[in-house]
């Protein structure tokens, strides 16, 4: 039985060493008890719906990294994808008897209500401007080195990584099991060395962040984006880690204003006010009225036809061949542009006129970087019942297609990669 000095740390869906404070909680509890050993936990975040094929295997390339720089320490990872991190304990309990179990928690600029929970504002630009506090610092990577050991006392079918290990405690589908479309605008790993190698390109190595205000709406390739979204989307990489070498960069650049990078505040910005607003509204915040209260735009999406119109966009045979293009895209690669994601929501409310909920349920399944809030909040925005100002009352927006294409792709270049 391992107990007594034994401290589990839960990652909660947080799979980094950098900027953790639990893990910095944990080093100074076992100081403070004159020693101690680690067991670091991935079971299933609490409020975590299913994960779809992508970020599923993102997860297991960071969890295998991660599992190799903890062993390093002799520190044991254990995985129960399916259960709680209650469950994982009381399965546990026979072998195991923490002294502590700390949890991670998710990674947000901000460790408590930016602004006040009873009155907070419903739409963006009333929440970045009555923002007084910046966002706060990230710590370093923890010294986990003394804290390993534990493994010795737990059964070898725990520490196994591969699905072959005990019932309950495998990673899950191994890496390759949905290999990496060719044409994936997303073509990395998903581990944290290299969300922090693709942060390090994107603003210091290349033009991306300085071109970023131009290039947000491209439709094709790598560099048009961060690509951050998969990382953040599984824990990888740490929101205030972005954000201080976004300062970083832009002392480098003797603060003259930077279009770029004053852009990208402003997104990391956007992150933060869904997560919040989620917080703040609750269920409303995913229910088909939003945070708005009101009936959803369309019908109730019951009949025969409706379903049918559904079950075909989730296969990309919408009929609509820059939608469908679009579709295409994220069934095999999980990952859509902004803009792409934009004009296939507003298509589904307004065209297809079936429920937002549905659409953005279908997405946080097939998403690389599915994210609850940030896919309700945008799906919501663009059904008209989120936090879109100019819906108070009225419509959602309408996105002209044809024109759209004439704007963000007049040569037709993501049609014909994805047809
Ligand atoms: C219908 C719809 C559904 C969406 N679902 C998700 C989702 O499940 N998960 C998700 O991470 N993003 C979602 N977004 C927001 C946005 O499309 C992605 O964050 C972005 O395209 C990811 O690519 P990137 O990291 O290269 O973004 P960049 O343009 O480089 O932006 C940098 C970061 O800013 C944040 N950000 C950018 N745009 C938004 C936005 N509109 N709302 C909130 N945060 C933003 C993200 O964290 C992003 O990684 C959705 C947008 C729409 C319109």
């Amino acid at each position: 039985m391992a107990g007594g000095s034994t401290i589990v740390l839960a990652l909660e869906g947080q799979l980094r060493l950098d900027d953790q404070p639990a893990f910095h909680e944990a080093v100074a509890l076992a100081q403070r008890q004159g020693g101690g050993q680690l067991v670091v936990l991935a079971s299933r975040p609490v409020d975590q719906r299913l994960r779809g094929p992508h970020q599923r295997r993102l997860e297991a390339q960071a969890l295998a990294s991660l599992r190799a720089r903890l062993a390093v320490e002799a520190i044991p990872l254990l995985h129960f994808p399916q259960q709680s991190r209650q469950e994982a304990l009381t399965a546990m309990r026979p072998l195991l008897r923490p002294a502590a179990v700390l949890c991670c928690q998710e990674s947000r600029l901000f460790s408590d209500w930016p602004l006040a929970a009873a009155n907070f504002p419903r739409v963006f630009s009333d929440f970045r401007r009555r923002l007084e506090r910046s966002p706060e610092p990230p710590l370093p990577p923890p010294d986990l080195s003394g804290l390993g050991g534990a493994g010795q006392h737990l059964p070898a079918a725990w520490l196994q990584p591969s699905p072959a290990g005990a019932a309950g405690a495998s990673l899950g589908p191994p890496p390759d099991a949905h290999p990496c479309d060719p044409r994936s605008a997303f073509p990395f790993s998903g581990d944290e060395p290299s969300a922090l190698a693709r942060l390090h390109h994107y603003f210091f190595n290349s033009d991306g962040l300085h071109n970023y205000k131009a290039s947000r709406n491209g439709l094709v390739g790598v560099e048009f984006s961060s690509k951050f979204s998969p990382f953040l989307g599984i824990g990888s990489l740490s929101v205030r880690r972005i954000w201080q070498e976004l300062l970083r960069y832009q002392a480098l650049q003797g603060n003259t204003t930077d279009e770029g990078s004053e852009w990208m505040k402003q997104e990391l910005l956007w992150r933060e006010f869904f997560i919040w607003c989620e917080q703040c509204h609750g269920a409303a915040f995913h229910a088909p009225g939003g945070i708005q209260g009101r009936p959803a735009q369309g019908r109730l999406g019951q009949g025969n036809a409706d379903w049918e119109r559904f079950r075909r966009w989730t296969l990309a045979d919408c009929g609509h061949p820059l939608i469908d293009a679009q579709l295409r895209e994220l069934l095999a690669t999980g990952y859509l542009s902004n803009r792409g994601r934009q004009w296939v929501a507003s298509h589904f409310v307004n065209e297809l006129r079936l429920p937002w909920t549905w659409g953005a349920r279908f997405f946080e399944w097939m998403l690389i970087d599915a994210h609850p809030a940030l896919n309700s909040g945008n799906w919501a925005y663009l059904a008209g019942v989120g936090s879109d100002p100019r819906s108070f009352g009225g419509s959602p927006r309408r996105f002209d297609l044809e024109r759209q294409l004439r704007q963000y792709d007049p040569q037709e270049t993501h049609r014909k990669l994805w047809t």
